[in-house]
């Protein structure tokens, strides 16, 4: 079977616009207010003839006891545990923050492959300053990219297709 992409990170990084520009769809619904993504979502994508199944998740708010909240990450545990990549998103504007780190910390417990998307690098000269700090998550390469503006997709895809 086609191998599984999973979409991870806090609420309201990009996760689910990256979804859509990577399904080539809107399939998944984005929204201003953070954890909107209730279920897993999937979808086949197709990338350089490699075909895999991708799933967004409603998103990780790491300390969080509200209800909603720990069900939204007791989702994206599943969708890690089912996932043979996973591609996880942090946001330039918010720069990294405490909840990333533990993000990362959940990632490195399962123990696969981790692509670092570093989202809403709308312009690469003003952001690529403030993509740099990322690598203190200690999890790899940060690949800067613009889900809005679709930029840096094609690279992301590329590391992605690489661990297959
Ligand atoms: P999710 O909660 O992680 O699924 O985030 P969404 O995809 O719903 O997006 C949250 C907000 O960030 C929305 O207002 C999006 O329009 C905005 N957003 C997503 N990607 C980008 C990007 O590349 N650049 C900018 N400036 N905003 C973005
Ligand atoms: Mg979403």
């Amino acid at each position: 079977s086609k191998p599984v992409v999973a979409i991870v990170g806090r609420p309201n990084v990009g996760k689910s616009t990256l979804f859509n520009v990577l399904a080539g769809e809107m399939i998944s619904i984005v929204k201003d207010t953070p954890g909107v993504t209730r279920d897993r979502i999937y979808a086949d994508v197709s990338w350089l003839d490699r075909d895999f199944t991708l799933i967004d998740t409603g998103g990780i708010e790491p300390d969080s006891s509200d209800i909603i909240l720990s069900q939204m990450r007791e989702q994206a545990q599943i969708a890690i545990d089912t996932a043979d990549v996973i591609i996880f998103i942090t946001d330039v504007r918010q720069g990294l923050v405490d909840a990333d780190s533990k993000v990362a910390d959940m990632l490195r417990r399962a123990k696969k492959p981790v692509i670092l998307a570093v989202n809403k690098v709308d312009n690469f000269d003003k952001f690529m300053p403030d993509v740099y700090e990322f690598y203190n998550l200690g999890i790899g390469d940060p690949n800067p990219v613009s889900a809005s503006s679709r930029l840096g997709i094609g690279d992301l895809l590329d590391a992605v297709v690489a661990y297959f």
